[in-house]
């Protein structure tokens, strides 16, 4: 999928795509977690399953994540917390015409000096 470079970014940065996200998704590295997080949010609602793969510690299914993707539409990202290793969320997404709007705990670890995305518990 060919993304425009200038579209604002899908993180609510606002600032535009390839001076936010898109610099992490061609393979620069989150110093911080809340990067981190909203560089996977970005990824999701563009479809860079690759890069939600490499960020994460245990093996996702390609294509679940893929079709999870192209399913659903991410309509907004608000951050409600974070720590050094932890980003607390509520994401608006609608799946299917469903709200399927949720609130998560994720937790990040490091791994060989980068940090990875570990769990995520549903508040
Ligand atoms: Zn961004």
């Amino acid at each position: 999928m060919k993304i425009n470079p200038n579209i604002s970014c899908p993180c609510g940065s606002g600032k535009k795509y390839k001076k936010c996200c898109a610099v992490f998704h061609k393979g620069g590295y989150p110093k911080n977690v809340l990067s981190l997080m909203k560089s996977r949010y970005s990824a999701f609602t563009l479809g860079k399953i690759d890069y939600i793969i490499k960020t994460s510690t245990f093996q996702n299914d390609y294509d679940d994540l893929k079709s999870f993707s192209e399913n659903c539409e991410f309509k907004k990202l608000i951050i409600l917390d974070h720590t050094e290793d932890s980003v607390t969320f509520n994401a608006t997404v609608f799946c299917n015409n469903m709200d399927n709007s949720f609130t998560e705990k994720s937790k990040f670890i490091m791994v060989d000096g980068m940090w990875k995305y570990e769990s995520g518990e549903i508040l």
